[in-house]
């Protein structure tokens, strides 16, 4: 931790990785003071986090601290000179949190699903200069994650992240809010300007899959992390289970194995590589190609004999016996089946 982290300068060339740590709620002046105290002595952290007010699932349990929160908050910065950050959900919190100097704002997960609260916020941000980070919204929807964003963009913020925290599903997964990494590398493609980072705690839902959820999120080019911290999590008043203390998180820290994009060294072993997947993928759609034709034959026989253009028998025979073919060759099943699906549904819709 230094004091001279400039989150400005990040946001304009993210290269370092942003660590940001805290406890999921502030809840005592003492208890943040603790986790600051601990996470000082990691020279990663840069930003201090804090929940001040706690958007919960039920009512009548315990809904952060208020006002009184960003006292301390302010108080463990000018201590230990981190950045601090802290979610907002309404105006008000804007307000606040700026009176009490904090540097860096986050739009929650369940204040991002609208958009009505997300455009108020807009509003009551037009004119600042406060770098704002955007969680995912609970559901994987790109479209309401970018659209925040581009609220945001709208009132004129120039320091705009996105933060990748998982997704609610109605599936049993080992995470509390799974990954689906297709939205956040989706997100990436679509505004290569915003830097992401991953909070992984809010991921994973427990201490167990922390690790192995960091470096995957390093190994898909996170540019940071975001995860929380508590001198005594099992104590935690709110999200105990996934919180850990600063010296498990300097442990985790060291264990990361930190890739780059980009190596000159084996730049033509890699060049020659990538040659050789852009002559695969030219294979691919040409045979993708090939097979609508074919598939344009069968429709137009369906068409003269009137038979109907979806078969069931034969769509479940094809798919069952691609997915055994590709898990014999070493494919992922559940791949092979949305890769089959995507490929059939085009079929029908061509012979429709
Ligand atoms: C949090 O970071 O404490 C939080 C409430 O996160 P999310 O909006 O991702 O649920
Ligand atoms: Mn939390």
């Amino acid at each position: 931790m230094s004091e001279s982290f400039d989150i400005r300068k990040w946001f304009q060339k993210p290269d370092e990785l942003l660590v940001i740590s805290g406890p999921c709620s502030v809840e005592t002046r003492e208890q943040l003071m603790d986790t600051a105290d601990g996470l000082s002595k990691i020279e990663r952290v840069k930003v201090l986090r804090g929940g001040i007010w706690k958007p919960r699932t039920r009512p009548d349990v315990f809904e952060g601290v208020g006002e009184v929160g960003l006292q301390w908050m302010k108080e463990a910065k000018e201590k230990f000179g981190f950045l601090t950050m802290t979610e907002v959900a309404v105006p008000e919190h804007v307000e606040l949190a700026l009176r009490y100097d904090i540097d860096i704002l986050w739009l929650g997960a369940r204040t991002v699903v609208n958009p009505f609260s997300v455009q108020e916020l807009a509003d009551c941000l037009k004119g600042c200069d406060v770098p704002v980070f955007v969680k995912n919204p609970i559901a994987p929807d790109v479209k309401l994650w970018l659209g925040a964003i581009e609220r945001l963009n709208g009132a004129g913020l120039k320091y705009i992240g996105a933060i990748h925290r998982g997704f609610s599903s109605a599936e049993e997964t080992p995470y509390r809010n799974a990954p689906v990494w297709k939205i956040p590398i989706e997100l990436k493609r679509l505004r290569p300007d915003i830097p992401m980072i991953t909070d992984v705690s809010h991921i994973c839902g427990c201490r167990e899959l922390l690790q192995v959820t960091a470096q995957k999120a390093l190994d898909f080019g996170t540019k940071g992390f975001m995860i929380e911290s508590h001198c005594k999590p099992e104590q935690a008043l709110t999200d105990a289970n996934q919180q850990i203390t600063p010296e498990s998180l300097k442990n985790a820290l060291n264990k990361l194995v930190i890739k780059k994009i980009n190596t000159d060294k084996d730049d033509v072993v890699l060049k020659n590589l990538r040659k050789e997947i852009d002559d695969i993928d030219d294979e691919l759609l040409n045979l993708i190609a090939k097979r609508m034709n074919v598939s344009e034959k069968i429709g137009d026989f369906k068409r003269k004999h009137d038979l109907t253009v979806l078969q069931m028998d034969r769509w479940k025979s094809v798919l069952e016996a691609n997915i055994n073919k590709g898990v014999n060759l070493g494919l992922n099943g559940d791949s092979v089946k949305e890769i089959f699906e995507i490929i059939h549904k085009d079929s029908i819709d061509r012979q429709m």
